[in-house]
């Protein structure tokens, strides 16, 4: 967290809270019995003309630590997801500084306690910074530096989860952002209703989603290092990590600046 809190302010890219205070400390009775007082890390772009209204990029920070003297490293889940947020925010910065400021206020929310049960996100959206009413949608990403055994050779892919299950005209923007720069192969296998493996309610978009705010799940689906010590940097194609961080910045980038808000399907 110090190194997040860090790399920001080197950034100059500014805290939502106040001047020095880039964390929201979660009190450890809020987090199961054992587990300590833990933060969400936070930083943001202001928009120029709507800054009250929030695009939130985020990621969970926290992994599974230590167990019987095995490191579990996590690099793709969530080193991926956190070095993506951390990239996206300083092309935020970059084209602030060249003029570009986004209209809408764009939020890096680096989220703890995911893998015990979704409780940063859970209390972030208890504690928001932005008011709920004015935040546009929630970009998750947890896991987008591997490649599953179902894409081994057709690598260039992502699996999206939930973009249209509250605004259809989100996942139309996502899928019209990356047909027009990227063509990687979307795959939308998680996203059916019935799929078993329910990882529309495994990472912290679903709790922005119980807030009827629309969401994507970004994910590189499981693989056999999942959850295991042997989730290390030297298996993540960093390539694949470049490519789809560029195109959940650019569909950001989109929302950030879109004239009105995303329409949602309970009002079509
Ligand atoms: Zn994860």
């Amino acid at each position: 967290m110090e190194f997040l809190k860090n790399y920001y302010k080197s950034q100059q890219i500014l805290s939502p809270i106040n001047d020095s205070i880039y964390t929201q400390t979660i009190p450890s009775y809020y987090l199961p019995d054992g587990i300590n007082t833990s933060e969400n890390v936070l930083a943001f772009i202001r928009g120029s003309e709507k800054p009250e209204e929030v695009i939130i990029i985020s990621a969970h920070l926290d992994h599974m630590g230590i167990e019987n003297n095995e490191i579990f490293n996590g690099a793709d889940d969530n080193g991926s997801g956190t070095t993506a947020v951390m990239e996206m925010a300083q092309a935020f910065k970059l084209a602030e500084r060249d003029g570009y400021k986004p209209k809408r206020s764009v939020l890096f929310l680096h989220i703890t306690a995911e893998e015990i049960g979704l409780y940063g996100s859970k209390y972030y959206l208890e504690n928001p910074v932005f008011e709920l009413s004015k935040t546009m949608a929630n970009l998750n990403i947890d896991m987008i530096g591997r490649i599953d055994v179902k894409h081994k050779n057709k690598p260039d892919y992502l699996y999206l989860i939930g973009a249209n299950r509250i605004s259809k005209e989100l996942h139309f923007i996502s899928e019209k952002v990356n047909n027009k720069f990227f063509k990687i192969d979307l795959d939308y296998t998680y996203n059916d209703d019935d799929d078993p493996n329910r990882f529309y309610f495994r990472s912290d978009h679903y709790r922005f989603a119980l807030k009827n705010i629309p969401v994507i799940f970004y994910f590189n689906g499981e693989h056999e290092d999942y959850h295991q010590p042997s989730d290390t940097p030297d298996k993540i194609a960093y390539d694949l990590l470049a490519k789809r961080t560029q195109f959940i910045f650019t569909t950001a980038w989109y929302l950030a600046n879109k004239e009105n808000n995303l329409i949602h399907n309970v009002d079509i």
